[in-house]
């Protein structure tokens, strides 16, 4: 086979980092079978039939069709967990946001944003952050980048729109409401806590403090997740951000995606999911 038939044949999507090595392994174990079945009939057949699909497991990931589809379930009917996480997108465990429980609809959110002069829109109706608005967000997030993890905690507390504790636990960021918007002092339980992915909590803080005072703080953090969607620079690394798709291959079905393909804005450099669309 000549080198450009191999590449053709070769799918970087789902091999090299990319690899999902439970689907790969799940693979040849079914060329294995498949192969024997055939060598009972024909030994050479048999071999052949190995051989061929080992080579497409090795150049494309995956042999068997729709692997990604059903390798997830195959992972969680399984009693053990393999650890079957090919991407950064945690136990199961979504970030969340800094707001309390009451939304605004995305209309009048808009509207508050566009008049306080934080995003415009062009003549197409698409949104954009106002200049300023991006200078102030990202320089607040190459500042928090680099705090400790107690300052971050308590500057993602103080984002939020009522009087809160933060706490750092291993890659995320833990607020803890304390009181009522009005300051009504209330007993914290599992209920009144905000996870935010590390990324998220950067990204939100900074952006709270970016709104300043042209919007009342419940409005600052109700914008701080859509905001999520204009991060052009990753806020651990510095990373330029890309719309790519995230591959919750075997790991699917423990995490949020029913869908196995999930369109995402991630990092770049370190791979960071930021937003999932
Ligand atoms: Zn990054």
């Amino acid at each position: 086979m000549s080198p450009s038939a191999l590449s053709r044949l070769r799918r970087p999507e789902y091999t090299g980092e990319n690899r999902c090595w439970p689907c790969t392994v799940l693979n040849v174990a079914l060329v294995a079978l498949g192969s024997a079945a055939v060598g009972l009939l024909s030994p050479v057949l048999g071999a052949l039939s190995l051989l061929g699909g080992l080579v497409l497991v090795a150049l494309r990931g995956y042999v068997v069709p729709s692997t990604p589809e059903f390798a997830p379930r195959v992972a969680a009917a399984l009693p053990v967990d393999l650890g079957f996480h090919q991407h950064r997108t945690d136990g199961g465990r979504t970030s969340e946001s800094l707001t309390g429980a009451d939304e605004v609809d995305g209309e009048t959110l808009v509207r508050r944003l566009a008049e306080a002069g934080l995003i415009t829109a062009d003549e197409s109706g698409e949104l954009f952050l106002a200049a300023e608005t991006r200078r102030t967000w990202e320089a607040g997030m190459r500042r928090l980048r680099d705090v400790s993890d107690d300052e971050l905690a308590a500057a993602t507390a103080s984002a939020a729109p009522f009087p809160a504790e933060g706490r750092v636990e291993g890659d995320w960021v833990v607020v803890t409401r304390t009181g009522d918007a009005d300051g009504t002092a209330i007993d914290g339980d599992e209920g009144d806590e905000v996870w935010l992915s590390r990324a998220h909590a950067v990204a939100d803080t900074a952006a709270v403090a970016a709104m300043g005072d042209a919007v009342d703080a419940e409005t600052a953090a109700q914008a701080a997740m859509p905001f999520r969607l204009f991060i052009e620079t990753c806020p651990l690394c510095g990373g330029d951000t890309e719309e790519t798709v995230v591959r919750e291959c075997c790991g699917g079905t423990q995490g949020v995606y029913d869908n196995p393909e999930t369109p995402v804005l991630a990092c770049v450099a370190c791979g960071e999911v930021l937003y999932e669309f």
